[in-house]
């Protein structure tokens, strides 16, 4: 099967690959359709490690498909050859106690595409589990669809955060993170949430959703702006989506007594964090990895138009042009907020 294959750092290609291809009784064939290119890809292309996780042997990229179902397995009930679908690229172990509990996003056995040493989604087709395959309604597009994963990640920012109606909050960093992020907190119920950047390209396509109100760093001091628009108390949520380590110094001082922050973002070293500025307000710390249980919920909102993705699609690639996209997603132009490869 021809995939696009990471070789090494630096080096792609678009060849033959053996790929498992084995469909058990509770997997389905997909015929994949559309694959967004993640930060993690480009990363495992530029630098071949993401932490722990180092490319040692040649690894197909990409995590963020939709596709159409060809093919079901014995025991599969609930999809059926013709489905279009979308996929949640971590598959658990059943068995093991974090995924009993229901915290499968952080079981240590966790297989997840693209991530060394497991095949990505890169490739004319898989075979996933049926548990883990989500059917799209027809009002969700191919390219919609490649966006849940993503938006999973934001998903899960907002369901930790716990957010009540009529909150304020900020995300730190206009990433696809970040504005994914911006959008399930809107969803979630948040009156308004402000979004940090210094680059204004950014901030301007962020701030196409009513609601999402952009400030840029770069030429306003943060602190200054948030104390003036909640009028002193501070905010409800803040999310921190940069990972930039600078984006720590004195968070807490915008934050209301008892406010949450989610750190979402993942800082490439430890950074040091004001524990006493935390305690004076009783903030409450959430972490996020990946995400657990919102794939549904993610695909609700979009098919109800409470999230439009469509405005973060830039560009779509061709498959035969897969290389040159992962080129330019390198480039890392601050106006591509998803670059796509359609299949
Ligand atoms: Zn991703």
């Amino acid at each position: 099967m021809k995939a696009l294959v990471l070789e090494k750092t630096r080096s792609l290609s678009l060849r033959d690959i053996d790929l498992p291809d084995t469909l058990g009784p509770r997997d389905v064939r997909i015929a994949i359709d559309t694959v967004g290119i993640c930060g993690s890809d480009v990363h495992y292309y530029t630098h071949g490690r993401i932490g722990p996780f180092v490319v040692e042997s040649p690894m197909v990229l990409g995590h963020e498909a939709s596709g159409t179902v060809s093919e079901i397995g014995a025991e599969v009930t609930t999809l059926k050859p013709g489905d279009r679908v979308c996929m949640e690229p971590g598959i658990p172990n059943p068995d093991n106690r974090a995924t009993r509990l229901g915290l499968y996003n952080v079981d240590p056995d966790v297989t997840f595409w693209a991530t060394p040493p497991i095949h990505g989604c890169l490739a004319p087709s898989v075979v996933h589990p049926e548990a883990f395959t989500y059917k799209l309604p027809d009002t969700v597009s191919f390219a919609q669809g490649a966006m849940i994963e993503p938006l999973a990640v934001g998903m899960q920012a907002a369901a930790k955060a716990k957010i009540a109606p009529g909150d304020t909050a900020l995300v730190i960093g206009a990433g696809p993170i970040g504005i994914l992020t911006a959008l399930a907190a809107l969803a979630g119920g948040c009156a308004r949430v402000f979004i940090s950047d210094l680059e204004q390209i950014k901030l301007d396509i962020a701030g196409q959703y009513s609601g999402v109100h952009p400030i840029n760093i770069a030429s306003q001091n943060l602190k200054d702006r948030i104390r003036t628009e909640t009028d002193g108390w501070g905010l409800d949520v803040i999310f921190e989506a940069s990972g930039n380590p600078r984006a720590y110094e004195g968070i807490f001082d915008m934050l209301r007594p008892s406010g949450a922050v989610v750190l979402v973002g993942m800082p490439i070293a430890p950074v040091p964090l004001d524990i006493v500025a935390a305690q004076a307000r009783e903030a409450r710390i959430e972490t996020v990895f990946r995400y657990a249980h919102v794939y549904d919920r993610a695909i609700a909102l979009v098919a109800s138009g409470k999230i439009d993705l469509d405005p973060l699609v830039t560009k779509t690639f061709a498959f035969d042009d897969a290389i040159t996209a992962f080129e330019r997603a390198a480039e890392g132009r601050p106006g591509d907020v998803k670059l796509q490869i359609k299949l």
